[in-house]
């Protein structure tokens, strides 16, 4: 059965780019009556911030893809937190030590940074590898007697792998297919640090295993790693999982990977939800709070980098999870499209419920506090066509709410005259002579009126939207004057022309 995980480092808010990771997981769990995990790696212990693990589980949730198991829910292979599992990782490091995988090294930093300078100054880079690992300091340079000695002294080391010379390495990835690595140019990474902690690699793929992970799913950035995550494997001799690497995302212009700054520039959020900053406060915006609905944040990133091969491009999360194929997600980088979310909120804001909607609308504006969730209700459904986000509602909608503050100069200028008064004077009169008050009824006498009347159409229902809207915009207008009701209308009217 399918196992698969989304393991974010809590450094910082999630971005859109780890909220898509953990959408394509959900989806390839839920395709196949899987099992979406969630596993914190917060080893780096300079990088952990405040917040950001409670922030990764509320944005989850928010876009209705839960996990499964992780920390604090069906803790089977817990627990999900790297840092509660620290004792396990030493007994697998030291396990790939004695099988000849690993080796202790004791170099400083300091004699690192100098063997990189000598590199440089010789025109070449510095690998620690089979190049020049007999030259440095760790277990393959040193006899045992002075090994044995650098450990008893309790001298700082770490664990590094021992990678392979004049090897080829196969790797598969499920969207890009084969690879081949040369492993003479791969470094012997650090898998255990002074500190006593794992580096990802190693608490990664030590986790991977142990939580009986069946598909690695993530972003392009970790392809580099994924010939020493074989290696890993391999030496372990455990039975690797299948991966499957995610392409970039990338700037609305198609050139460089998508940044923080491109939103800021641009004024579009690159997080799901808005985060403060638990150090400097800085606020950064989330789509949540701008308006945007999930169904319409999980459909837009479903589409960064996967396609369903039809013309089809509105999905509910059910219907995704039928559609999504993992072969069927690009190599090539997709392109953040800010207008396409827009796209997709103004679709969603359709199919919401009026009721619900008249319910935000009303918490977003002080003027609603006392009106009726009815009226409001009627009001959302016949201007919502129009609106992308609940806040646009207002301005598409305060005149059912309330009598138009100004009128727009141009169109007062070329409308409002002596013959228009004068046909709104009496329109008044006739609006006050109609009984049965129903919108059917109102379009019915003024539309007979204006025919005997002998005016164009437009001579009439211009001055007459102008006095309801104070513009030329506006839904209907025998709607409008049958919500506001009849003495509200004839006053609008009266107000225009006096
Ligand atoms: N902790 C890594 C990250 O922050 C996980 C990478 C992986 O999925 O292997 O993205």
């Amino acid at each position: 059965t399918v196992r698969v995980r989304f393991a974010p480092s809590p450094t910082g808010p999630l971005h859109i780019g780890g909220v898509r990771t953990a959408l394509f997981n959900y989806l390839f769990a839920k395709k196949h009556n899987g099992t979406f995990i969630l596993r914190v790696e917060d080893t780096d212990q300079n990088r952990y911030v405040e917040g950001a693990e409670d922030y990764i589980v509320k944005a989850l949730n928010w876009c209705n893809i839960p996990f499964d198991e992780g920390p604090g829910k069906n803790e089977k292979f817990g627990p999900y937190r790297q840092s509660e599992r620290k004792h396990l990782y030493k007994q697998y490091a030291d396990k790939l030590v004695a099988s000849g995988n690993a080796y202790y090294a004791f170099d400083t930093s300091e004699d690192l940074d100098a063997h990189r300078k000598n590199h440089e100054a010789e025109g070449k880079t510095f690998i620690y590898n089979w190049h020049n690992r007999l030259k440095l300091s760790n277990s393959l340079s040193m006899s045992a007697d002075e090994l044995k000695a650098k450990l008893q002294s309790g001298d700082d080391y770490v664990i590094r792998f021992k990678s392979p010379q004049d090897q080829t390495l196969h790797l598969t990835d499920i969207i890009r297919g084969e690879m081949t690595i040369d492993t003479n140019v791969l470094d012997d990474k650090v898998l255990f640090k002074s500190d006593g902690m794992p580096t990802y690699h190693l608490a990664n793929i030590v986790d991977d295993h142990l939580m009986e992970i069946t598909h690695v799913i993530r972003g392009e950035e970790w392809l580099p790693s994924l010939a020493l995550h074989y290696q890993l494997y391999d030496a372990f001799g455990w039975e690797k999982p299948e991966f499957a690497h995610l392409p970039l995302i990338l700037k609305p212009t198609g050139k460089g990977k998508l940044s923080k700054r491109d939103g800021d520039k641009l004024g579009f959020p690159v997080f799901p939800l808005l985060w403060t900053d638990p150090e400097t406060q800085e606020v950064s915006r989330g789509y949540k709070e701008d308006g945007y609905f999930p169904e319409a944040m999980v459909n837009f990133l479903a589409f960064l980098g996967w396609n369903p091969g039809t013309e089809q491009e509105i999905f509910t999360l059910e219907e995704l999870t039928q559609a999504f194929e993992l072969e069927r997600v690009n190599k090539s980088g997709a392109r953040f499209d800010p207008d396409k979310i827009k796209w997709f909120n103004h679709h969603y804001m359709q199919e919401q419920n009026n009721d619900e909607l008249a319910e935000l609308f009303k918490a977003s504006r002080l003027e609603l506090k006392d009106i009726d969730v009815n009226y409001v209700v009627l009001v959302v459904g016949l201007v919502k066509e129009r609106a992308t986000f609940v806040n646009d509602l207002w301005d598409l909608s305060s005149f059912f709410f309330q009598s138009p503050k100004q009128y727009d100069e141009k169109s007062f200028a070329k409308i409002v005259n002596n013959d228009s008064r004068e046909l709104m004077s009496e329109l008044t009169q006739m609006l006050n002579n109609i009984s049965d008050f129903t919108t059917e009824n109102i379009q019915t006498e003024v539309k007979s009126w204006i025919g005997k009347k002998e005016v164009g159409f437009g001579k009439v229902m211009q001055p007459l939207r102008l006095a309801l809207v104070g513009a030329m915009q506006g839904p209907d207008v025998f709607e409008i004057i049958f919500m506001i009701g009849k003495t509200q209308s004839v006053e609008r009217i009266k107000n225009l022309i006096e």
